[in-house]
């Protein structure tokens, strides 16, 4: 019933969303697409013994995200679902596992974006909170602005309920022992992406489509290693770690965040399979190759498009990916990895 649907969109327009979106108002037609999630734990140099719980981390959460969309829930709930996974697994450098900024504090970004309005909430600079994404929901949700930082960001999560924990229970011994190993370099961004390709900086990310069509986004983040205090990477700029549209699809960015937010790359993706007619996978190759030649970025993408394709592009030495549709699960974290992870 889902391929009949979509394949029916397909012949009545080149423009299939917008003929399924029509279906939907007319309520003629309902759950037409099938379900698709895809997320990553971060681009760069994983070490060899992160490599078992980075792939068993991503392949959970993308479990968790894929049991939403089955039971119904919206892309929005499936990509928070799946980055509170990620955020509450220490191998991840987002919630629990954080690394720590030049001072040893915690300072953490998120954002969230639904496709259909282009509605998006993001935080950054915020402490003690135990799942970002959330408040990060909540302010696509609850309030009339974009993006909340620092001292205000923490007001309004006071405001909102939200989970605070101690900074002590989102700082694990690798974050610490690492804030101690880089804070001895100077131009510390600079150093994780260039001559120090073992360092860490593993962000989170999520993207989905959902039964209905509806496309959805999430990335999330501790950001870098001795980062400057008051230093915002790419992952809640809209646009640059991430971006939807449900006329194309959904991205999560992952990298040296300098350079994403020069090219905002989660936009040019998506801004490559629509003014180019790119695939998912054509339009991330070709951004992250422009990345690179451009501004001498280095990092990944996810993205899932509205017809559910999945794919994955990275130029760092590895990023950690799971997917999940059909009811299976593939994943890697090489180059050229393509493992199957067997049923959801
Ligand atoms: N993009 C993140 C940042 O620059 C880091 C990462 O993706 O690993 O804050």
């Amino acid at each position: 019933m889902n391929n009949i649907c979509y394949s029916s969109c397909l012949t009545l327009s080149t423009h299939p969303r917008i003929v399924c979106q029509a279906m939907h108002t007319n309520n003629m037609e309902r759950n037409c697409f099938v379900p698709a999630i895809a997320v990553h734990g971060g681009a760069w140099a994983i070490p060899q013994a992160d490599t078992e719980a980075s792939c068993q981390g991503v392949q959970r959460a993308v479990r968790a995200g894929y049991k939403v969309l089955e039971d119904g829930g919206t892309a929005v709930d499936a990509v928070e679902q799946a980055v509170r996974v990620l955020e509450d697994d220490p191998v991840f450098d987002a919630g629990t596992g954080s690394v720590l900024n030049y001072d040893g504090d915690v300072e953490m970004d998120a954002i969230i974006m639904e496709g259909k309005e282009l509605k998006c909430g993001a935080v950054a600079c915020v402490n003690n909170i135990k799942n970002p994404i959330s408040l990060a929901r909540k302010v696509m949700e609850q309030t009339d602005h974009t993006l909340l930082v620092g001292h205000g960001a923490n007001k309004f999560a006071n405001e909102m309920g939200i989970e605070k924990v101690p900074t002590s229970d989102l700082v694990t011994e690798d974050a610490r022992k690492t804030w101690e190993e880089y804070r001895k370099f100077k131009k510390t961004v600079d150093v994780f992406f260039s001559s120090r390709t073992d360092a860490g900086h593993d962000t989170v990310g999520c993207v989905a489509v959902d039964r209905l069509g509806n496309v959805a986004c999430a990335t999330s983040t501790g950001g870098i290693s001795a980062k400057k205090v008051g230093r915002v990477g790419d992952s809640p700029i809209i646009g640059s770690g991430a971006y939807c549209d449900n006329a194309y699809g959904a991205v999560s960015t992952t990298g040296h965040g300098e350079n994403i937010m020069k090219v905002t790359l989660a936009r040019t993706i998506i801004s490559y399979m629509e003014h180019l007619g790119l695939s998912a996978k054509e339009a991330a190759d070709k951004a992250i190759a422009f990345m690179s030649k451009r501004v001498g970025g280095v990092g990944g993408a996810i993205v899932v498009s509205s017809s559910g394709q999945l794919a994955k592009s990275f130029n760092s030495e590895r990023m950690a990916w799971a997917f999940a549709s059909n009811n299976s699960v593939r994943y890697g974290i090489d180059p050229g990895d393509d493992i199957d992870g067997g049923a959801v």
